[in-house]
This record gives C-alpha cells, structure tokens and sequence, in this order.
C-alpha cells in the first residue's frame, strides 16, 4: 500500500512518514499542493493524507483537483489532516472531495485505525463494483438473448415489432423513407417432408445468414419473422436501393445451391416482396408490412424465386 502524505511542515511530515512506515505501508511525500499533483499522477498512490494549509493551493483544491484526475470508477480515499478542526472547514473538506478529517497532532493509533476503515471501504467498493460489471454484462446477455432468434441467431419477431416502430418515427422525424422486405422460403414445407426438420432447420439458419451477409448497413435490421419468412427493414432506404438488396439476396440463396429435388429448380429459393414508405402522422408501419406480404404473395403466385414490389402506396 503507497500512502501520499502531504504536509509542509518538515517535523510532521517526518513524523507522519514514520507512522505509516509503522503500518507497514510505503510513505510517498510532497510538501506543496502542486507537489502532491504531480506525485499523485505519476504515483497513483493508495491513500492520501492532506495538509489543509500548504504553500501554495490550499488541500481543498487539491482534493478537487485529485477528483477531477480520477478516471471513472476510481477512488482514492483522502484524510484531511488539520488543526482549522471547526465544522465549517470539516465540511469544507468533505465537499471537496475527502473522506474524512483528522485534527493535529494526529495520534498514530487513530491515524492506523483511520487507515485501517479506508482500506476496508475501499475492498467492499471494489467487490461492488465486481459485481456491477457482473450485472452489467448479464443483462447484456439477456438482452441479446432476449432479442435474437435462437435457431438463426438473427433477430426475432420481438425485437422486430419494437425495432420497426422506432425506425418508422425515426423516418418520420427526419422526413426519410424506409423500406422493407418479406423474404419466404419457396416449398419449404416440402423441403422438410423430403430431407427432415433437421436439414430444414440447417437450411434456415444458412438462408438467415445468407440474407445478414447481403445487408450491409448497420442499422439494417434482418428478423426472423415466422417459420421460414424472414422480414428486413431497410432505414432512408428508396425502392429502388430495396430492389438492389432484394435482389443481391435472391440470388445468394440460390447460390447456397442447396439440394432441393421437389422444386422445380432443384435447390432452395426465395421469394421477396418488398415496400418502402415515406412515414405520416396517421399511419402505422402495419401499412408497410402489409404491403410487403402481399407483393411477396405475388411473387408467389408469379412463379417463386423472384422479387415483388408492391404497388405504389
Ligand atoms: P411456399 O413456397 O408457398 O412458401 O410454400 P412453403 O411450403 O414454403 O410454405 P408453407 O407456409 O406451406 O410451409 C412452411 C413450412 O415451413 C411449414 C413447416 O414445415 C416449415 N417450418 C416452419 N418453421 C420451421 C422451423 O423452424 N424449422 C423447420 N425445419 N421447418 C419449419
Ligand atoms: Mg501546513
Ligand atoms: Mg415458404
Ligand atoms: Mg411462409
């Protein structure tokens, strides 16, 4: 343990180096308030004891000063040492940031004992803030559990009823347009009557990545919308930008080249359906989704494997 004592008085500080010595901690000095900066900074001392009245800025601005050093999460204790002990300047102190105060002449088993709590405060503040990280990195795992599909990996329908509606008033705030896909497996029910659930929960989680690959942007949101449909929302995105991403997408999945001997095409497929919107006051992204289902029912009817766009909305 480096305790920094602070103190402009060479008998104190002596005195004071002596007793932490004692305690068995190692004695850092500075006699002046931009001495113990300067000490602080490059020493990264355990505990400071702070001489109210220095030469040149007063321990008040220096326990400031030590505070405003201090990264997020770290904490030095500070013990004022003074002999201004009225309850003006005890509260002075604390204000500015130190942790306790001590009158001179400071007695050595009080100083120890002092010491002794700081050390104390000091592990239980560590071991909560061990355990705040662990929080914290739990309900992040939550989150993403709570928010992924867990065949694909890629969002689920939660996520993507919460994250449509805000991207719909996002678009509406800044005047953008957005637009979406509906992306359905062509004969995949056949698929699993022909290869089993197995293959067929293979394929998905390859069809869901195919369709991460082929969305680039980082606020594209890929989700998996049902069994075998997965939706995409395309932010400040125009039918057209949609129609180059459905598209793209079309095509990797046929590239998968993954066996399919009851389509007529021999390999898995998909088709698209896809809108884009300008958001209103009035309107619901429901609209939007609506419209992407129903180009995507046409590109069923239309012969699969194809991408839809819906009539202008
Ligand atoms: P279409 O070309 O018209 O889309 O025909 P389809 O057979 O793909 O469509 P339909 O909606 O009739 O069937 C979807 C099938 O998807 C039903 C079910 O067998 C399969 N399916 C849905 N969810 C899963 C899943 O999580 N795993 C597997 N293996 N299959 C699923
Ligand atoms: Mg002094
Ligand atoms: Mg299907
Ligand atoms: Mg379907």
């Amino acid at each position: 343990m480096k305790i920094l004592v602070v103190e402009d008085s060479r008998a104190n500080r002596l005195l004071l180096t002596q007793y932490v010595e004692q305690f068995g901690a190692t004695a850092l000095t500075a006699e002046t308030g931009e001495g113990a900066l300067e000490v602080f900074a490059r020493m990264k001392p355990d505990l400071v004891l702070l001489d109210v009245v220095l030469p040149d800025i007063d321990g008040f601005v220096v326990a400031q000063r030590i505070r405003a050093m201090e990264q997020l999460g770290e904490w030095t204790p500070i013990i004022f040492l003074s002999s201004l002990g009225d309850d003006a300047n005890v509260e002075k102190g604390i204000a500015a940031g130190g942790d306790d105060y001590l009158l001179k002449p400071v007695s050595q088993i009080v100083l120890g004992a002092k010491i002794r709590a700081m050390q104390r405060l000091v592990r239980m503040r560590g071991s909560l803030l061990a355990m705040t990280r662990k929080l914290d990195s739990a309900n992040r795992e939550l989150v993403r559990i709570s928010s992924s599909d867990g065949l694909t990996g890629v969002s689920n329908r939660r996520f993507f009823d919460e994250a449509i509606a805000l991207e719909w008033r996002r678009a509406r705030r800044h005047s953008n347009s957005i637009a979406m896909l509906m992306c359905d497996v062509d004969f995949f029910k056949l698929f699993n009557d022909t290869y089993g659930h197995q293959a067929g929960d293979d394929c998905l989680r390859k069809v869901a990545k195919a369709i991460s690959l082929n969305t680039e942007r980082p606020s594209d949101i890929v989700a998996r919308y049902g069994g075998e449909e997965f939706a995409v929302v395309l932010p400040e995105t125009t039918i057209g930008g949609a129609l180059m991403v459905a598209e793209k997408i079309r095509q990797a999945i046929r590239e998968l080249n993954i066996p399919h001997e009851s389509s007529p095409d021999g390999r898995v497929t998909m088709s698209i359906g896809i809108a884009s919107a300008a958001p209103g006051f009035d309107n619901p992204p429901d609209d939007l989704i609506l419209a992407a289902d129903k180009a995507l029912y046409r590109a069923k009817r239309e012969g699969r494997d194809r991408v839809c766009r819906a009539d202008a909305a």
